[in-house]
């Protein structure tokens, strides 16, 4: 029997064409694998990255190293979990040694695949983590942290920025704000739930 949903197969139709893309310089860049994203075709928080890392790459999943890890654990505090929610990033392939993808590959991927994933899972709220993520998705310069925390409408998304889990690394003072920006998208969906 088929159990596939039909958001899961329309999220595959949309990959097909792009198994080897090349439609950004990340394609020749080195990748070794694309990473589309994960979690649930029907989820209501999606979460958007930057770009996938080393072990990103290797793997093929989003947020599955350091910075993975840490975005697990806060999302275990909020009483979340990974499997409830889709975890994405603006581009697909890793650029090379962590760089900040370039304008043009995130407006590439952005077009060619993030729009049409949000369209397709149609999240109730997107959670972006970090400034480059905000900023590919409202394409607008931002400070991130004047931004963070506050619930934003652009277009037809609803968006709550807060911190890439990276910078939380770096800044263990901040921990428990993305802690409590994370609790604050899991109250926003409570309170939207009929
Ligand atoms: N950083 C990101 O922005 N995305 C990942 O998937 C991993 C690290």
């Amino acid at each position: 029997m088929d159990t596939k949903s039909y958001k899961e197969k329309l999220l595959e139709k949309l990959y097909a064409p792009y198994r080897h893309c090349t439609a950004c310089p990340l394609g020749q860049l080195g990748r070794k694998n694309i990473v589309f994203g994960e979690g649930a075709p029907n989820a209501k928080l999606l979460f958007i990255g930057e770009g996938p890392g080393r072990e990103e790459d290797i793997l093929g999943r989003p947020f599955v190293g350091r910075s993975g890890k840490l975005l697990d654990k806060i999302l275990e505090v909020a009483g979340l979990e990974r499997s409830d929610v889709f975890i994405a990033n603006v581009v697909k392939c890793r650029p090379p040694g962590n760089r900040k993808p370039t304008p043009i590959e995130s407006r590439t991927c952005k077009k060619l695949l993030l729009l049409k994933q949000i369209k397709i899972i149609r999240p109730q709220l997107i959670c972006t983590l970090g400034s480059s993520a905000l900023e590919a998705l409202i394409e607008q310069k931002v400070a991130i942290t004047r931004m963070r925390g506050t619930i934003l409408q652009h277009e037809n998304l609803t968006i709550l920025p807060t911190y890439h889990p990276a910078y939380i690394l770096r800044n263990r003072t901040e921990l428990e704000t993305f802690a409590n920006d994370i609790k604050k998208a899991r109250d926003f969906l409570k309170s939207t739930t009929t």
